[in-house]
């Protein structure tokens, strides 16, 4: 379990604590905060995943009728799509695992 110090009194508090033992300043708060903000950016970064994923996979459609899709940008943008939907799911269970 990782020490913080109290920014008021300097005090060595865990930053699980809810706040410092001898002061009172709340200590888990901006620890919450900046866990979400990491959540954030993992969830940034899957949607990112989810929305060039598609478009990958229209950029490999053929321009003229009957033609064949280019594979490898189905393949390509299939997998960064479901890739960023896992992803996206696990960062979301992930901040419920920790904050119920
Ligand atoms: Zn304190």
């Amino acid at each position: 379990m990782p020490l913080v110090k109290c920014a008021d009194c300097g005090t060595e508090v865990s930053d699980q604590a809810p706040a410092c033992p001898k002061c009172g300043r709340p200590i888990a708060t901006h620890v919450t905060e900046r866990t979400s903000r990491r959540i954030k950016s993992h969830v940034l970064g899957a949607v990112f995943l989810m929305i060039v994923g598609p478009i990958t996979c229209m950029a490999g459609l053929p321009s003229h009728a009957g033609g064949d899709p280019n594979m490898y940008f189905s393949v390509f943008g299939t997998l960064a799509f479901l890739g960023g939907l896992t992803w996206y799911i696990i960062s979301r269970f992930r901040a419920w695992w920790r904050h119920g």
